[in-house]
């Protein structure tokens, strides 16, 4: 299996029972999809949800918000903070109670405040087309997992095979969920992570910790205590040739491990584990 499929297959399998449930989430309609959106700009989800119940409620659709005021839907908008936003969608809102969606579709980045991000969340949710959603997120899972440098070039290239046989918007709802909840942007939980075996990123990680942990002193002094449990009286001479390891480097280990009571140093040089 190549590793495109390998991660879609994993996630979509994760995401099974780790999907984040939200009111808009099984919307078709772009109208919610816009609100959503936008609303969820700079704001965390749980409080963009209260929201987006909230503008859904009085302006279940364009027409109905182009006949508001500014004035209203900015008391509406207080709290949430970037008013321009507020704005946007209003201004939206005008230009939607003459065209619908589908009549610009696809070319929803001419109403205000959709940008790339945006048009692909419509096209994804509202339309179904076999677009992966890139924010910051999403490009994040991608250049940790592929190891790539230029994410958004590699999901340009990628997208149409990565979403072969399944709906964009299962995809990109477990993309969202799965860098929310496990590829965090500070401390990431590969340990825990149904991806780690192919993510090249933790790849990476394990071979600089495996690097760093050669020689070091915990590596020897693993390799002293291991030797000893299966051999008594052993000279520290014997232990330097059949470990192979310095002798400027075993000593002052061999003294630690007799303070800390690992083993016993008997005529100065036969050492054994302590009973
Ligand atoms: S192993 Fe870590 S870095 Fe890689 S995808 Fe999983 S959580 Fe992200």
């Amino acid at each position: 299996m190549n590793r495109e499929k390998e991660f879609k297959n994993q996630l979509l399998k994760w995401s099974k029972d780790n999907t984040r449930k939200y009111s808009w989430r099984n919307t078709k309609d772009p109208w919610k999809i816009y609100l959503i959106e936008i609303i969820a700009q700079q704001t965390q989800l749980d409080r963009a949800d209260q929201y987006y119940k909230k503008f859904i409620k009085k302006f279940p659709n364009p027409i109905d918000m182009s006949k508001s005021t500014k004035r209203e839907i900015l008391e509406m908008w207080s709290g949430l903070g970037y008013n321009s936003r507020a704005v946007r969608m209003f201004e939206s809102s005008k230009i939607l109670a003459k065209r619908s969606f589908d009549t610009i579709y696809p070319h929803f980045e001419i109403l205000p405040g959709v940008g790339p991000y945006t048009k692909d969340a419509l096209l994804s949710f509202a339309y179904d087309e076999k677009v992966i959603t890139k924010d910051t997120n999403v490009l994040r899972i991608f250049t940790r997992f592929f190891g790539v440098e230029n994410p958004e070039k590699f999901i340009l290239k990628n997208e149409k095979n990565i979403l072969k046989n399944v709906h964009s918007r299962k995809f990109n709802q477990a993309l969202m969920d799965f860098g929310a909840k496990v590829c965090t942007s500070q401390k990431p939980l590969c340990n825990e992570c149904v991806l780690e075996s192919n993510c090249q990123k933790f790849i990476q990680y394990k071979k600089q910790t495996q690097q760093a942990f050669k020689g070091s002193d915990r590596e020897i002094r693993g390799k002293i205590i291991k030797y000893l449990i299966s051999n008594e009286n052993v000279e520290i001479s014997t232990l330097n040739k059949t470990l192979e390891i310095e002798g400027s480097k075993i000593k002052p280990i061999i003294k630690k491990l007799a303070n800390e009571g690992m083993v016993n140093i008997k005529n100065k040089k036969l050492i054994e584990i302590s009973s």
